[in-house]
């Protein structure tokens, strides 16, 4: 395809616009340095067409266009960069269960009926990640010795006692742990009580991101990375996508799966989430003497701490530790010594581990801890908002995607688009939460 200077200038201002977004690493991550070989998927250079074009090919983008190539659609995904460089290619890679609104409120605010359909289809979400990476023989050291959650203080016992309780009347195997249980399962005695949920586990995120273009590329669908998409309307009963290179897709349905990476291409749909800053350490390999001790399950861990950390170790045995930044810090910097100390205090066996990665990424919140599934116009839909769960439900929202697309049939019920009120002051809200979630959590008695 011809490019004029004027195309040009288009395609560099996108690409700068989005590269200012990568003020977190991504580069120097653990997963970049470690992960199976990226798919090749070049920029579009032509104009197409397809049933239908995805934005976004992290698990939401690309887990939708598998499903419904899959099912017989001719589907194109388009994304700024390459598959999993938005969170998919960053995060923990800790797959956990379900959401973090208990049961019973779902069911008050969504009816018995919905919120039971809602709920099956969350909790089925790890074993959906699970079972794609052995039907497609995704290399990414997934395992699955279950999900652990340490807790605190009476606000964080009150609320482990209603999860556990409620999700065993569902008939879901979860468990509460005293403290000496969590203390010998994780080899840290900071809880004072914690859950066991055991249809939790770990993947090495890029590679399964990665492991999903595969597949959907195996299964007919066209996945183009550097292709910044500046422009989706309907023109004649179609949407018309076109990227910043001046290519373009014709499409009966629109996808839009960029969470928190969200621009400002779909009016209002930045508006439906709040992204915040998540930050990563990874250490060197630890000692055999310490990998006995430290984590000796292999569990993902998080917390019910306001502002939680969450770790685990990599296949190599390296400590993977990560949390939110300084109240006010959006950028790298370096800023992940907060962290370093926090995992040490826990866990002193770090003692003189070198911290040889770190980065961090954008995940998208909501303010009810509820994902999104939203019409965005005629035959549009976005899917986005998973507050930190994004590896087992933003695969499981992909495939609600599909089934929007295909029957209309979604267990999470579609909304129109939801704006976040206050939207413009969110900066301040992120601060106040961090400062006033961490001194309540110091109240709480976190001892790290
Ligand atoms: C540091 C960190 C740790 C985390 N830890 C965990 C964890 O352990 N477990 C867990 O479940 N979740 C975790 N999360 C959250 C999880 O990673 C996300 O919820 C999930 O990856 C979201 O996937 P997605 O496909 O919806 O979006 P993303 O993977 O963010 O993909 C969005 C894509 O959209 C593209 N895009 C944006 N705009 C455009 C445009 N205009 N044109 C073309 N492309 C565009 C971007 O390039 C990007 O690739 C973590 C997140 C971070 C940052």
């Amino acid at each position: 395809m011809d490019r004029t200077p004027a195309d040009r200038q288009r395609y560099n201002d996108a690409m700068s616009r989005v590269t200012e977004l990568d003020d977190t690493g991504w580069q120097d991550s653990l997963w970049a340095a470690t992960a199976t070989d990226a798919p090749a998927t070049p920029a579009l250079e032509e104009q197409t067409e397809c049933d239908v074009v995805v934005v976004g090919a992290g698990y939401t983008g690309l887990s939708a266009a598998l499903h419904l190539a899959e099912a017989g659609k001719s589907v194109l995904v388009l994304d700024s960069f390459g598959p999993g460089w938005g969170c998919s290619g960053r995060n923990g890679g800790q797959v956990n269960p379900a959401w973090k609104v208990l049961p019973d409120v779902l069911e008050k605010r969504m009816g018995q009926e919905s919120a039971a359909r809602a709920m099956r289809m969350a909790g089925d979400a790890c074993d959906l990640v699970f079972d794609l990476v052995e039907r497609f023989a995704i290399d990414c050291e997934a395992i699955r010795p279950g999900y652990v959650q340490g807790g605190y203080g009476q606000h964080g016992k009150d609320f482990i006692a209603q999860w556990v309780l409620q999700w065993q009347r569902r008939g879901v195997e979860v468990s509460m742990l005293d403290h000496d249980e969590i203390s010998t399962m994780l080899g840290t005695s900071v809880y004072s009580f914690g859950m066991y949920d055991a249809r939790g586990g770990s993947v090495q995120p890029l590679s399964y991101v990665r492991g999903l273009a595969r597949a959907a590329l195996a299964a007919g669908a066209r996945v183009h990375g550097l292709s910044p998409v500046i422009d989706a309307r309907r023109t004649d009963g179609s949407w018309v996508a076109l990227t910043a290179s001046g290519a373009s897709v014709r499409a009966r349905h629109l996808l839009w799966c960029t969470n928190g990476y969200t621009d400002g291409v779909i009016p209002g749909l930045r508006e439906s989430v709040v992204p915040v800053t998540s930050f990563i350490a990874a250490s060197s390999p630890l000692s055999a003497a310490a990998r006995s001790t430290v984590l000796p399950g292999g569990h993902a861990v998080s917390e019910t701490a306001r502002i939680q950390v969450y770790y685990r170790l990599d296949g190599r045995g390296r400590m993977v530790f990560g949390g939110r930044g300084d109240a006010l810090n959006t950028r790298l910097n370096g800023s992940t010594t907060h962290l370093e100390r926090q995992a040490l205090a826990m866990f002193p066996e770090l003692e003189g581990v070198r911290w040889e990665y770190r980065w961090g990424g954008h995940p998208a919140m909501t303010t009810d801890s509820l994902p999104r599934l939203m019409r965005i116009g005629d035959n549009a839909f976005s899917a986005l908002g998973y507050n930190g769960r994004g590896v087992a439900m933003g695969t499981m929202m992909g495939r609600e995607l599909s089934h929007a697309v295909l029957s209309g049939e979604t267990a999470l019920p579609v909304t129109g688009l939801r704006k976040t009120p206050l939207h413009g002051l969110r900066q301040l809200g992120i601060a106040w939460h961090i400062f006033s979630g961490r001194l309540l959590d110091a109240l709480d008695g976190r001892k790290a």
